[in-house]
This record gives C-alpha cells, structure tokens and sequence, in this order.
C-alpha cells in the first residue's frame, strides 16, 4: 500500500482547549425539525455570496471530460479509497457506503462519492495514473461540485451528519489549495450541525440499529475532526476560542470494520486522553501565552 494520506487530526490539541466565547450562541441554529427556519445573518451573508460564486465557479471550470467519461473511472477511483486511504483514515463506513453506491444511478450526483473522488484525486497514491495536472483538475471538478451540493443541502435535516463528514473530508483539499475562507465557512456550518447531532446521539436507543451504530460511530469521528478544524480556524482568523461542550469524543469502532482501522482508532483514542489531561491542557495554555504573549 502507499499512500499520501496524512492524518492531520491525530494531534487534536484544539478540541481540548477552549476559551469561551459569548458569539456562538448568536450563531446557534437547530437543524432538527423538518421546517428550517434558523438562518443567522452570518448565513443569510454566506448564502448571497454563494449564488454569485456558483457562477464563477462553473466559469472557471476545467473538466477533463476524457478522463470522467473513462468506463470504471469513478468506480475505480472509490476502489482506491477504500483500498489506500479510509484504511488508516476512517471517515467513512465502506460496507454502508458501497450498499447505497452500487444503487446509485448516477455517481456523479453524490455527495460522498464527490468528496471521496477528490480526496483521491487530490492527494494521488500509486494505484492512480493521472498527470499532476490531471489529478488538480479532477479533484477542483469534484470539489466544485460538491463544494455547491453541500451549500444547497445544508439545511436538510437528514443530509446533516453527511454534511459534516462531506466538509470534513474537503477541508485537506482547501487548506492545500490555499482556499482558508471558504473552508472557514464550511467548518462554521459543520460546528452548528455538531452542535445539534450531539444533542440527538446524547441518548441511544435501547437497542440501537445497525445503521444507529454507524452513523454513532463516524459522529464521534467526525465532531473531533471538526471541533480541531474549527480551533485551527479560530487560531487563524485571530477568533477567540469556543466555548467547551460536554462530549465524549472517544472514537467508536463498528464491529465489521478492518482490523488496521480499529488500531488507528485505538491510537487516535489514546492521543484522545492524552491531550486531554488536564497537565497537558495547563501545559498548552501556558505555551500559547507564552507564543502569542
Ligand atoms: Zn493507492
């Protein structure tokens, strides 16, 4: 296997170590019932924005058609996912995904095949063969797409955990092209919908369903990767950090999964508690006054 993946959240120093912040509550919005009717200015600004920039993107927009309309290309291009990067990197559930993607009419119209053809895309291992120039344009095409897709689902109730995990994989493929604004705005809309999913996964059903466990394992993947990305974000945005909510961000593992991904859920777990001890948070603190006096 190799690959270029890397695994940025394995030092989650920021999900640990917060500030409070009186600004989230002007943000906090509920994605739970099935009218949506929260939309923040902050939104209702994104939102404007975004209708002009949907434009600009399709103008910019470069296809290398000859390589999308290869027969198996996206088929392949998910194979190489699985095969080399969710291994060690496990955002998403290979079992539940290729059940609902074998079904798929056409690929190309969703939104977790999108964002898994442009991780790949975007940081080539050796089973793809494209030019690096190639690889770009794929992975902006899938970006693109998805990037829209996302904007126009945001507030669907039950596209909301897809939402995050969608803007959590994009977020390697923004920072690595220099796209910090955008990202911060998808990780602001990840925020508020992890704030709402937490309140859902708080209380388990008794006997919880095969899809249940699922969705609750790739949720304690998913908000660390979030609330890590968003303190990031706050750092480089010169924000005061949120405030610290209450959850168990321990990792969970589903039974089917490999046996490589349990261990990198057994090691991410343990950086886990040890960036949350309460020495090391102290430790943390005092170095941030100490770098930013
Ligand atoms: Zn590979």
């Amino acid at each position: 296997m190799s690959c270029s993946n890397e695994i940025p959240y394995l030092s989650p120093i920021s999900c640990y170590s917060r500030a409070s912040s009186s600004s989230e509550t002007e943000l906090s919005m509920h994605f739970s019932s099935k009218s949506f009717d929260g939309l923040t200015p902050f939104l209702n600004k994104m939102l404007a924005k975004h209708a002009n920039q949907k434009l600009k993107l399709q103008d910019s927009n470069h296809l290398p058609g000859y390589l999308l309309l290869q027969p198996d290309m996206i088929n392949h291009l998910v194979s190489t996912y699985f095969t080399c990067y969710n291994l060690i990197s496990p955002m998403v559930h290979q079992k539940l995904f290729m059940e609902r993607y074998l079904l798929l009419e056409n690929p190309l119209d969703d939104l977790m095949t999108l964002y898994i053809c442009n991780r790949v895309c975007g940081f080539l291992c050796n089973h793809i063969h494209f030019t690096p120039h190639d690889g770009k344009a794929m992975a902006d095409y899938f970006f693109e797409k998805a990037y829209n897709m996302i904007l126009d689902q945001f507030d669907v109730p039950e596209k909301r955990l897809e939402n995050v995990m969608s803007i959590n994989m994009l977020s390697s493929y923004m920072s690595a092209n220099f796209k910090h604004k955008e990202g911060d705005e998808l990780v602001a809309i990840a925020y508020q919908i992890c704030l709402d999913l937490k309140n859902e996964f708080k209380d388990p059903p008794q006997t919880p369903s095969y899809k249940y466990q699922v969705d609750y394992a790739l949720f304690t993947r998913h908000i660390t990767i979030t609330m890590s990305l968003r303190g990031l974000l706050n750092g480089l945005f010169d924000r005061p950090m949120d405030e610290s909510f209450h959850f168990n961000s321990e990792w969970v593992a589903v039974d089917d999964e490999p046996e490589e991904t349990k261990r990198v859920i057994r090691i991410q777990n343990w950086f886990g508690s040890f960036f949350s001890h309460s020495y090391i948070q102290q430790f943390m603190v005092n170095l941030h006054i100490l770098v930013f006096p």
